[in-house]
């Protein structure tokens, strides 16, 4: 009998899904069916070059049915809940959407509400995030009038989508301001709630030391508690103050909304336990959840979200035809950091390896840990490889699931 797949979010990780399982199903095998709020698929990582004007949203928006192979069905509606025991997806509109098998892949939800008065006077007068469209682009009007000043980026607390961007950023306007002349007149300070620069020990030394390099201001420990957007002030738990002219908030992230009102699906945060290494959901075995979306403990990354859709493409066909499933993803993420003047570092890693120098994704591939020209180049090819080879579902050659040990020379000799 025909199965019938149904993927929630047609975002990065639901978009590759739909189309490698359309790939591996033919359309008498399974239905599947793709729920998301809107027709607009962002290409995430290019929000960091907005503010800058370095790109245009239009550049980075395109139609999410359009991603979508031949015989999958789009459904463009809000999501009201998921009925675990109905197995069934209601919708805003009371439609109810049976299924044989679930994916999860509703990302994160952006909760600056939840930080007071974040979003009250001075939100995106004074105070901004690029991690919307919205505010990516009203950014990029503040910055073409900010003339010198207090230029404080702050991440209010983890998890985050992207951990390396807000780093990149602040990069990013040390590089601008130069450009524009107005750098020795711009003070600018990076704070955040952990004790580093980054999550990662080493590559949090490595980070910290290109803070120094470009004289950002780096405030540790820093847990934002409240804003005052007239005023000019970020105020931590703990008391302490940072004044601003400028304020570039990356703010608290939660799971979708609806995973809260899904009795037995997320956790307190909205976030959905998945077995970390086979992506099946512990709410029941025909549900699984992949990117932001999941608890897992690595990135939220698109590059995580990449390799993760080819294991549970795989495993949504072992499930459906009664096989065990495959444990294949190791955590395995990678992200280029953008520093600036035409370079970047990559950085490759698991769930049980850290950042290593080296080369991705082998001996003569692109330079880890270290800036390059090459990074750079490699950073904004992505996107054409996002469009053309990610979201289609195509194979990429030597990248994949399981992090590769070749190129990285201390992960050999570690493991010999
Ligand atoms: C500024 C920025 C820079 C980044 N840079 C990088 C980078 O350089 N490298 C990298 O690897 N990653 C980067 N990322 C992260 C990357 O974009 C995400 O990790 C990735 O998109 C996650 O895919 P996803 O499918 O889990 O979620 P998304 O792609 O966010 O998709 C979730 C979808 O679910 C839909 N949805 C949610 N709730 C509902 C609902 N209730 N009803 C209907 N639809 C719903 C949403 O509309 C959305 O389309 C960046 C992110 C940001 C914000």
């Amino acid at each position: 009998m025909k199965k019938r797949i149904l993927i929630l979010g047609g975002g990065t990780g639901g978009t590759m899904t739909a189309n490698r399982l359309r790939r591996r199903y033919g359309e008498d095998e399974a239905e599947i069916h793709v729920v998301d709020r809107d027709d607009r698929h962002v290409y995430q990582p290019g929000l960091l070059f907005v503010p800058f004007g370095l790109t245009q949203l239009e550049e980075i928006v395109r139609s999410r049915r359009r991603q979508l192979r031949g015989g999958i069905e789009f459904h463009e509606s809000e999501i009201e809940s998921v009925e675990l025991d109905a197995e069934a997806v209601r919708l805003a509109d009371g439609k109810l959407l049976p299924y044989d098998v679930l994916v999860v892949s509703t990302g994160a939800r952006l909760q600056p509400e939840e930080t007071e008065g974040l979003t009250g006077p001075g939100w995106n007068e004074r105070v901004f995030t690029f991690y919307t469209p919205e505010g990516a682009a009203a950014l990029q009007e503040a910055l073409a009038r900010f003339d010198g000043g207090r230029l404080v980026v702050n991440l209010v607390d983890m998890p985050i989508k992207c951990p390396v961007a807000p780093l990149e950023f602040a990069f990013l306007a040390d590089w601008h301001l130069r450009e524009r002349g107005i750098r020795s007149r711009t003070e600018l300070v990076y704070a955040t709630p952990l004790d580093g620069a980054f999550t990662k020990p080493v590559a949090s030394a490595n980070l910290a030391g290109l803070l120094v390099e470009k004289d950002v201001k780096l405030v540790t420990e820093f847990n934002a508690g409240e804003v005052d957007g007239v005023g000019g002030k970020l105020v931590s738990y703990d008391g302490r103050k940072l004044d601003f002219d400028l304020l570039v908030t990356i703010p608290l992230h939660g799971g979708a909304a609806y995973v809260e009102r899904s009795p037995g699906l997320g956790d307190a945060l909205g976030f959905v336990p998945a077995d970390k290494q086979t992506l099946q959901s512990s709410a029941a075995p025909n549900v699984f959840a992949l990117g932001d979306a999941t608890d897992l403990p690595t990135s939220k990354a698109g590059s995580v979200t990449h390799f993760e859709a080819e294991v549970l493409a795989e495993n949504v066909q072992r499930f459906l035809s009664g096989r065990e499933l495959d444990a294949g993803y190791d955590g395995h993420a990678n992200c280029f950091i953008e520093s600036g003047f035409h370079k970047a570092l990559l950085i490759d890693f698991n769930y049980e390896t850290e950042p290593l120098p080296g080369h991705f994704p082998g001996a003569l591939g692109l330079p880890l840990l270290r800036e390059s020209r090459l990074n750079h180049l490699g950073k904004l090819f992505f996107q054409w490889i996002y469009w053309h080879a990610l979201l289609p579902g195509r194979e990429i050659p030597g990248i994949g699931p399981e992090m590769p040990a070749r190129g990285k020379r201390q992960f050999q000799e570690a493991t010999r």
